[in-house]
Formats: C-alpha cells, structure tokens, sequence
C-alpha cells in the first residue's frame, strides 16, 4: 500500500532521502527534518494509511511494531524520558497525511 503523491512512502521507497535512524519490518524511524527538540524522530509506518487511527485499525501488528521501534529508538538516542505524539487531523496540526509518531526529548543520552 503506497500512494505516488506522499513523502513518506517516497522516503520510505528511497525516492527522498532522509537520515534513517533504525528501522524494523513494519516501520522505519528517521530524524524530522525540522526538529522541535534536541531529539525529534519520526517512527513511520511502511504501509501507506493517512493516519496512526487508520493504521491501528487496519494492521495491529504494524501499530504494536512502530511503538516497539519507537520506544528502543527513544531508549537508544534518549536518557529514557521523552513524548511519543501522533497528531491526527489538520486541526491538531497533522501536516503529512501518512501515519507517523514524533519522538521528542529534550535530552539526548551521554
Ligand atoms: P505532522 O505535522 O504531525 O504531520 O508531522 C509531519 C512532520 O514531518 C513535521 O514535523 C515535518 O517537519 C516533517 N517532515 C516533512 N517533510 C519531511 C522530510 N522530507 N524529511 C523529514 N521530515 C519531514
Ligand atoms: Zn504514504
């Protein structure tokens, strides 16, 4: 499942690049290109859904694998304290309408 007009299954594709951080079988982290925090990476879903409820709805196993990916990534690159957000809808400031969590902490690990 893509869609030709995405970024994110253009990234995921290799079409664009971007700084892959870890990936797994149903997802793949990578760092945002406009970071809010001293760590903001982007855990994304290879499969193309519009957002983290559709996914959920749609592929569990591939929700439970990005959460998985997400927490290692954030345990790896963090002291272990940070936020795991997913903006759903345009009025909560969903930009890219390709599923995607935001790892942000503000301190990165020693
Ligand atoms: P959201 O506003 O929750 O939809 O988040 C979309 C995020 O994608 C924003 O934080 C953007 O900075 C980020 N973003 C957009 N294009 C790229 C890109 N080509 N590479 C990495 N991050 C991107
Ligand atoms: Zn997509």
């Amino acid at each position: 499942m893509t869609n030709q007009d995405c970024i994110f299954c253009k990234i995921i594709s290799g079409e664009i690049p971007a700084k892959l951080i870890a990936e797994s079988e149903h997802a793949i982290a990578f760092n945002d290109i406009d970071p809010k925090q001293a760590i903001h990476v982007l855990v994304v879903p290879r499969e193309h859904h519009g957002n983290i409820a559709e996914l959920a709805f749609a592929n569990p196993p591939a929700l439970v694998d990005l959460i998985q990916l997400g927490s290692k990534v954030a345990s790896d690159v963090s002291t272990g304290s940070f936020r795991f957000t997913f903006n759903t809808g345009s009025e909560a400031g969903q930009t890219v309408f390709h599923a995607h969590g935001h790892i942000l902490s503000k301190t990165p690990k020693a």
